[in-house]
């Protein structure tokens, strides 16, 4: 018999928009504004959840009307059926829902509305490793002058993991990761092509920089996602790990660039794969000895705290990569927010995500 109080009464979904402080530009195309969708899940007992899709059309092509309308045929589809089977729930979701930022805010708000149910906070959910977190900041494509101004900001913030957006043409990439390096004096320093460069370009871009006494702990998705060969090759030529993020959606995909020595590192996203897609890939990476990054798209306190859960309390993760929520000049959440050093500390959130709309 299913405990009646954790059926869900009710799911809406609408559009979740806010100003940015500036313009976030990959190699893919930029955005300038928020425009995700938030979900809420109401239970027959009285607990809500909540949600947050996060599409990206410049990562992947999703757009908020796509989200917009997935959410809301699935929201349909879950009305009188069992929170406390969210297990089961995901992978019917991952059949039905063809739009994968809509199917990540579905799940997420019903696994929120169910853990809010059972007072269980989401980083004890996910195996209570630990409860704090600690980010890296990005620089997204901007000229280098932009970018040292930038990297100074995070400095004063007391953030020393410095991510720089590159996947453009590597002269211009080089001088805007070197111009970041030398104003924030980062302890750990990552790149990210999103699938910009060939490989050719790739190991261009290392060169220029090791020219510069610049070298880096982790090379995000230097390559096309479909190009294994030539993630394998810069980080053999390179001698340089890389992450795989494009190229990394679903635990047959990590196992496969394990296989092939594709990557070091696997960069997760709820955006993706879900939230349980993205623990299953969290242990298959685990088991097949590759190291652990979470990210994100542009997505608000919401959606990325409860990436910090997962993080958190799966435990392991070298590469904390959900810092968006300080790109918006208005944050329309209350709750868990990113402390000064980059922190999330999820200590005294008492159930499910802890942050919901402000
Ligand atoms: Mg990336």
């Amino acid at each position: 018999m299913p405990a009646p109080q954790t059926l869900i009464a009710g799911v809406r979904a609408e559009k979740l928009e806010a100003p940015m402080r500036s313009a976030f530009e990959i190699a893919g195309g930029s955005l300038d504004r928020l425009q995700n969708v938030l979900i809420q899940v109401r239970l027959k007992g009285g607990s809500v959840g909540w949600g947050e899709c996060a599409p990206f059309q410049a990562y992947n092509g999703e757009t908020q009307a796509q989200a917009l309308s997935s959410a809301r045929s699935a929201a349909r589809w879950l009305a009188g059926l069992d929170a406390a089977r969210h297990e089961r729930l995901a992978e019917a979701l991952a059949e039905r829902v063809p739009c994968a930022s809509a199917r990540a805010g579905l799940e997420m708000a019903v696994l929120d509305a169910w853990a809010r149910f059972a007072r269980v906070p989401l980083w004890v959910y996910f195996g209570g490793a630990g409860r704090r977190v600690g980010i890296d900041i990005t620089v997204p494509i901007v000229p280098a002058r932009d970018a040292a101004a930038m990297a100074r900001a995070i400095r004063r913030f007391g953030v020393r993991a410095l991510k720089v957006k590159v996947g453009r043409r590597a002269e211009e990439d080089a001088e805007r990761v070197a111009s970041a390096c030398s104003a924030a004096r980062p302890r750990t320093l990552i790149v990210d092509g999103n699938a910009g460069y060939s490989p050719a370009e790739a190991l261009r871009l290392l060169r220029l920089l090791s020219r510069r006494g610049i070298r880096l702990d982790l090379f995000e998705q230097p390559v096309a996602k479909d190009d294994l060969d030539g993630m394998a090759e810069v980080a053999r030529k390179g001698r340089c790990a890389v992450a795989a993020d494009e190229s990394a959606a679903s635990p047959a995909d990590v196992l496969r660039l394990a296989r092939r020595g594709a990557a070091q590192v696997v960069n997760l996203k709820l955006m993706k794969a879900g939230v349980r897609g993205s623990w299953a890939m969290a242990r298959a990476a685990r088991s097949a000895g590759l190291g652990l990054m979470i990210g994100g798209n542009v997505e608000s306190h919401l959606a990325m705290t409860c990436s910090a859960h997962l993080a958190a309390g799966f435990g392991g993760f070298r590469f904390v990569d959900l810092d968006t929520p300080l790109l918006l000049s208005k944050d329309p959440m209350r709750g868990v927010r990113i402390q000064r050093g980059g922190i999330y500390d999820l200590s005294r959130v008492r159930s499910g995500i802890g942050v919901e709309p402000a």
